[in-house]
């Protein structure tokens, strides 16, 4: 029997702040996303790693942050267009309906500024300012925290994340499945990947040489939309909930975890809702029948570590 997780990377503003045209659908709708998914994830008794931006647990702040070595250009965005937005840069009473929340959810890091981790992108100082400052601010809130996710993936400084009480974190699709979802061009492609076998992949967590637990994505949830998913939705259902199931049912079958990833902003429209209801509405079924487990980043990295030292 294998194992489905589910990785919510949590951000409100803080995903786009560095880009020139953030995407303002998705960042107006990151709040009651939040929310309503935290409500989904209740319904169905789902726990979720809920990896948090850890300036959202700041109370305050000049929006400045000059002894961060990222710099405050890094930070523009919140002493300009977003000054008037403490809703986009705060979220503490969403981390703490969080933790008070009814189903055991697991609460990570996404570093304390979205600041991408690999080493092109951050120097060892900033990596180390990212993961401190997060560090930091969860322990505001009581939080210890073992799971790490990448800003946009980017998996780099793995030593820095031991240091810092790390234990997992998630790392990127295995490339042996080729992902349609990212080079998609055509609804027949797209289609194609709903068919049974070529779904996405069941993924081995590993112990990497720092002795992190790597728990590999196996799907993003939202990862085609536009005109391919509304012309492929009207001819086929929601091939994305298909897919889901494909790696829902091959984690019965398998021993391995079965990864799914979104963003609750990426939650905008009825559909994406729905979207999300149908596929934790299928998770639920199967545990009910015996089929699945549904474990977090940090139980799948405990369970891993003991069979390691067994
Ligand atoms: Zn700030
Ligand atoms: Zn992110």
């Amino acid at each position: 029997m294998g194992t489905v997780t589910l990785s919510v990377d949590a951000e409100l503003g803080w995903g786009w702040h560095d880009l020139d045209s953030p995407p303002n659908d998705r960042i107006e709708a990151a709040r009651q996303s939040w929310q309503r998914l935290q409500g989904l994830l209740s319904e169905f008794s789902v726990p979720a790693t809920w990896a948090i931006v850890g300036h959202l647990l700041l109370d305050d702040c000049d929006g400045r942050h000059q002894s961060h070595p990222a710099g405050v250009d890094w930070f523009e965005r919140e002493t300009g267009e977003w000054r008037e937005r403490p809703d986009l840069r705060f979220g503490g009473e969403l981390v703490n309906d969080l933790q008070t929340a009814r189903v055991d959810h697991d609460i990570g890091s996404h570093t304390f500024s979205h600041v991408p981790l690999s080493s092109d992108k951050a120097d060892r100082e900033t990596a180390r300012a990212e993961l401190e400052r997060s560090v930091e601010t969860a322990a505001n809130y009581g939080l210890s925290m073992k799971s790490f996710v990448y800003p946009r993936n980017r998996v780099g400084h793995r030593d820095l994340l031991v240091e810092y009480g790390f234990t997992t974190y998630r790392g990127n699709r295995p490339k042996t499945w080729v992902d349609e979802n990212d080079t998609l061009g055509t609804v027949a492609k797209l289609v194609r990947g709903t068919v049974p076998g070529t779904g996405p992949p069941v993924v081995d967590p590993v112990v990497d040489e720092f002795g992190l637990v790597n728990i590999p994505a196996s799907l993003y949830l939202f990862g085609f939309e536009g005109r391919a998913r509304s012309v492929a939705e009207a001819v086929y259902a929601d091939p994305m909930v298909l897919k889901a199931r494909h790696g829902i049912d091959a984690a019965a079958d398998d021993d391995g975890v079965f990864h799914m990833w979104l963003h609750p902003n990426n939650l905008v429209d009825e559909r994406d809702f729905a979207r999300m209801r149908a596929i934790l509405s299928y998770v639920d079924d199967r545990r009910r029948a015996g089929d699945v487990t549904v474990a977090t980043m940090a139980t799948v990295a405990d369970e891993v570590r003991k069979r390691v030292r067994a």
